[in-house]
């Protein structure tokens, strides 16, 4: 939106701004906030920053917490949310020593790093990502901020299962059988069609939305394709809009990968494409499914690596419970066209050449999308300089429904990670392939592994479940 200090001065005193406000993204991918009057604002917090506790965000340990954080212009927006008149940009994070280097954790630079490696690589010029947001809307249900957080779930199960009782029958969406629903059964739709408006106006190209399969208000709004650091932040920042305009409905959006037993759950595929000199380097017309030879190899190295991968593009323990047969979500590590079943899918649809590209499945809601679109990118340019054939890798083509297989055929197929453990631990045998270029730090990888154990792990693991209870 600015490029200048001075257009930013400017437009402050146009459209009379009373509030800057800095997101700061944490380690899991979520904005945190801090505010300024606008009116104290100076050209310094450009240069020297503002200092906050980066041990909160899960960045630095205790006893060296300081760090500073340097707003980027260029992401401003015009923030709708708050009712003071306030303009809102993304912050990078700098480490305080004597020259004030961007940290090496700050999942921005990290993908400012890949962008950087795949240029210099000589491979392409940009790494184009589609990021596809599924979510379930919930009625929101206000709640005593003292008591205990897990209530807040729990309220949003029974505002469901109230809302489709039995005897409530009218414009219910059908078991499973929401996908594309119409009105008046999609009762959602004006809702999403004002997100979906004021994202456009925030300057994130809006493809489409639709109800989802899931038949308790699953839906989609999928965005048009973009370079990889700008479409994290389009993430964030799709989010942000999707969460505050459901919380003005009255609603709850939750990008919670399995929210319910037995509904469909939600993904958040990513398409991807690599450019060069301005044009689409994966199309090639000879190729299998149109798919150029660099695609290819870019698809074997993200199923070779995709165990470890899923450390960052389902990074919760709910992940893997979305992760299971029989809802569209992939359990196979493999590639096929139109399939969705397998963890790469080409899309029949794209026959245009600068469109041609594929989608990779696994990924949810719950990523930080910066660390996953950089994982990904590295996984890809792996494969690349290493000539990975997915062929002769026996990772497919699977052009088939890969539930319905036999018990045989499918042994040949390796499955993904079956839990967040599994997947650390696979990220724990095989990094060597992120830390090309400076992109990912092997201190980042530990201490990203450090943090699902010790901040998550430790907690969820313990806890027994509903049909724990039930069984023993
Ligand atoms: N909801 C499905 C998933 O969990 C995907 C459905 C679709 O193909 O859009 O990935
Ligand atoms: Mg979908
Ligand atoms: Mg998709």
């Amino acid at each position: 939106m600015f490029k200048t200090y001075d257009d930013l001065k400017e437009f402050i005193q146009e459209n009379e701004i009373k509030m800057i406000d800095f997101k700061i993204v944490t380690i899991s991918g979520k904005w945190n906030h801090l505010s300024i009057p606008a009116s104290r604002l100076s050209e310094k917090v450009f240069t020297d920053g503002i200092g906050f506790d980066g041990s909160s965000y899960g960045y630095a340990v205790i006893e060296s917490s300081d760090m500073v954080f340097i707003p980027d212009l260029t992401t401003a927006f015009v923030d709708p949310y708050c009712e003071v008149p306030t303009v809102s940009m993304i912050a990078n994070i700098y480490e305080i020593n004597k020259k004030f280097d961007r940290f090496e954790g700050d999942p921005r630079y990290i993908a400012e790093k890949a962008e950087k490696f795949l240029k210099e690589s000589n491979i392409a010029d940009e790494f184009i990502v589609g990021p596809e947001y599924e979510f379930y809307v919930f009625d929101h249900i206000s709640y005593n901020v003292d008591s205990n957080r897990q209530a807040v779930d729990i309220d949003c199960f029974e505002a469901h299962w109230n809302t489709s009782a039995e005897n409530n029958q009218g414009y219910k969406v059908r078991f499973q059988g929401g996908y594309h629903a119409g009105l008046p059964y999609d009762s959602t739709n004006d809702l999403r069609s004002d997100m979906c408006l004021r994202l456009e106006e925030m300057g994130v190209p809006v493809k489409y939305h639709h109800h989802e399969v899931g038949s308790a208000a699953q839906v989609e709004i999928e965005v048009e394709l973009g370079e990889m650091l700008k479409m994290a932040d389009a993430t964030l920042l799709a989010k942000y809009v999707i969460k505050n305009t459901a919380m003005l409905h009255g609603k709850t959006a939750t990008f919670m990968p399995k929210p319910i037993y037995g509904e469909a759950g939600s993904g958040m595929h990513v398409h991807m494409l690599l450019k060069k000199d301005g044009h689409n380097i994966f199309f090639d017309e000879n190729g299998y499914s149109g798919l150029s030879k660099e695609a290819m190899f870019f698809i074997g190295g993200v199923l070779k690596h995709a165990p470890s991968l899923l450390a960052f593009t389902n990074p919760s323990t709910n992940s893997y419970k979305r992760l299971v047969p029989g809802f569209e979500a992939p359990v196979s590590i493999c590639f096929a066209t139109s399939n969705r079943s397998s963890v790469i899918r080409i899309p029949g649809y794209a026959k245009n050449p600068e469109k041609k590209r594929f989608e990779f499945r696994s990924s949810d809601g719950t990523c930080n999308p910066y660390l996953a679109f950089s994982a990904l990118l590295m996984a890809g340019i792996d494969g690349i300089i290493n000539k990975i054939d997915p062929v002769k890798e026996e990772y497919g083509p699977y052009d088939v429904n890969i539930y319905d297989l036999s018990e045989e055929e499918k042994k040949k197929i390796k499955g993904l990670p079956k839990s967040l453990d599994e997947a650390l631990d696979a990220l724990k045998g095989d990094y060597g392939y992120l830390l090309r270029g400076g992109v990912f730090t092997k201190q980042f990888i530990d201490s990203w592994i450090n943090y699902k154990y010790n901040k998550e792990l430790v907690k969820i693991n313990p806890v027994p479940t509903p049909m724990e209870f039930q069984m023993y």
